[in-house]
């Protein structure tokens, strides 16, 4: 087993509302939150405020201890507003992929039993035709303005008293993301107050978000990694967000440049694109002082050549995911240059970990042999919503979480991460559900049978490749017509991006698509080509 090399930190017994803004009134005037594109700001006096005054609008309206609320949004500067207003008056939050198309956003509803949602007019209309399809949501808010829908900037306006519930930090839910974990579909994951706030004062001792600090809301805020290290834990510490709405490489290197960007956090495509574009060149970056990468693989020589480029420290890696609230190892901000190159980082404070045997999960393996990693902390998730077996099958009697994920520590306690056992795609960091495709595939009249895997293309960015199986009767059912039947249903980032026909896809008796054969195939394919 291997623990922290960190002094432990207590678990943090405060709803996540308090955990975050407790110090709010202290940074008064500074700037919270900055829009990137049109320079709006909010200070932490406003934060504070708004976020009781539109907690207090929602009690009024109904929002209860134990709701779901559906917060349905790209990066703005109302996203965290809207955030604490929901956990303050008592909702969990329910993260929704702007992206994600109106049947992907109906199934999150049914599923996590939402009641109320709160978009952005430009997605009013996926939100609407969702709500239609999931039944029993009471009232759609929105950011903006919307004819026939309340703003939550109207909301503000209330005399509604103030909510004062009794929220029990270690049971009550706060956030609900989607993730898949290591099998099936996108499933709720049950992130508790505690949990969340736990998780920032475990990566606190290896971080950087006091004043002073700007940081770069890029990656989105639904997913566990942009909540965390870009909004709940700059906001707790008094550093400065500066929100953008989406990647644009143009837009992304003004922003850096003009509001003085201290800090990144990124996932691998925008280390590529700060290595390798022509336009970086063009900017002046020299206000970064750190980059952050995580969520999907990062090649260590594109970490060395960004870091070479811009003239920074190497980029540091950190490591978790969702159901991990998210983080569980991160390369110290302050001593990255002692960091071996390719490491995913140490073990945060209060985590411990094992790597066990892939054929004997009871067999712990010792330093520089990979094994399935394993972890243990308070950053665990409670469970999956409504989904007893299938937290059962990820966390086990004695509290471990089995990631899926394949990794080997150094002699020192660096952690590599080589390989998964799950069957989780990442794109660009993005969660796709290989299960969630496969089903879609076979709603196909012309498709008899599918498996979908991973693969990495000519950009080393991870995409869906289908293998399938042929109806006798579709013939001339070509690769295209596979590609643009899923491309109409998903979201853009779920599509299909290589086909592969077969005779028949390899299961076990059990019915199981054995991947690891699939994988074979690739292997053969990519040495022929
Ligand atoms: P998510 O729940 O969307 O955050 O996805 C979590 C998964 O992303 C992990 O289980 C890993 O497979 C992958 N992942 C996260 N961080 C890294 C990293 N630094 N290197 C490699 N894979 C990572």
């Amino acid at each position: 087993m291997f623990r922290s090399e960190y002094a432990d930190v207590p678990a943090v017994e405060l709803p996540i509302h308090e955990a975050v803004l407790g110090r709010a009134a202290e940074f008064g005037d500074t700037p919270a939150l900055i829009d990137g594109v049109d320079g709006t700001t909010i200070t932490y006096e406003q934060l504070d405020r708004f976020h009781r005054r539109l907690a207090a609008a929602f009690a009024d309206t109904g929002v209860e201890k134990g709701d779901v609320l559906a917060l349905h949004s790209p990066n703005t500067i109302a996203f965290p507003t809207a955030f604490y207003a929901a956990t303050r008056a008592g909702a969990s939050v329910t993260t929704v992929h702007p992206l994600a198309t109106p049947d992907e956003f109906a199934k999150q509803l049914t599923d996590s039993g939402a009641r109320w949602i709160v978009t952005v007019s430009p997605l009013l209309e996926t939100a609407r035709t969702a709500a239609e399809r999931a039944g029993g949501i009471r009232e759609i808010f929105v950011c903006d303005n919307a004819p026939g829908h309340r703003s939550l900037i109207d909301m503000l306006a209330t005399t509604a008293p103030e909510p004062h519930l009794d929220i029990d930090p270690a049971e009550d839910i706060a956030a609900l993301p989607y993730s898949s974990g290591t099998t099936g579909i996108p499933k709720g994951v049950m992130l508790t107050h505690r949990s969340i706030a736990t998780n920032l004062a475990q990566l606190e001792p290896a971080t950087r978000f006091g004043p002073g600090e700007r940081v770069l809301a890029v990656l989105p805020f639904f997913h566990i990694y942009g909540l965390t290290a870009l909004m709940n834990a700059p906001l707790k510490q008094g550093a400065t967000v500066v929100v953008l709405p989406r990647f644009d490489l143009e837009t992304f290197l003004t922003a850096i440049e003009e509001q003085r960007i201290t800090g990144l956090f990124v996932a691998p495509p925008i280390v590529l694109a700060l290595a390798k574009h022509p336009k970086v060149a063009e900017y002046d970056l020299s206000s970064l002082t750190y980059i952050v990468s995580a969520a999907a693989p990062l090649d260590a020589r594109l970490a060395q050549a960004c870091a070479r480029r811009l003239g920074l420290p190497p980029v540091s890696q950190a490591y978790g995911m969702t159901e991990l609230s998210p983080c569980t190892h991160l390369v110290p901000l302050d001593t990255a240059q002692d960091a071996p190159p390719g490491t995913v980082g140490k073990l945060i404070a209060g985590t411990e970990m094992r790597i066990v045997s892939l054929n004997d999960p009871s067999e712990d393996l010792g330093a520089g042999e990979p094994g399935e990693v394993l972890i243990r902390g308070p950053q665990v998730m409670k469970g999956y919503l409504g989904r007893p077996d299938a937290t059962t099958a990820m966390i086990d009697t004695d509290g471990w979480l089995h990631t899926g994920d394949i990794g080997h520590v150094d002699a020192d306690g660096w952690l590599y991460i080589v390989d998964r056992v799950k069957e989780l795609i990442k794109y660009k960091g993005f969660q796709v559900a290989p299960a969630e495709l496969e089903a879609l595939l076979l709603t196909h009249p012309g498709i008899a049978d599918a498996a979908v895997i991973g693969f990495y293309n000519d950009d080393n960015n991870e995409v869906p490749h289908a293998y399938v199986v042929r109806q006798p009767t579709a013939t001339d059912l070509s690769e295209g017509e596979v590609m643009m039947y899923v491309a109409e249903r998903v979201a853009p980032y779920k599509r299909v991006r290589r086909v592969t026909f077969l005779s028949a896809v390899p299961r076990a008796a059990s019915g199981k698509i054995l991947r690891r054969e699939l994988r074979d195939l690739q292997e053969q394919r990519k040495v022929r080509e």
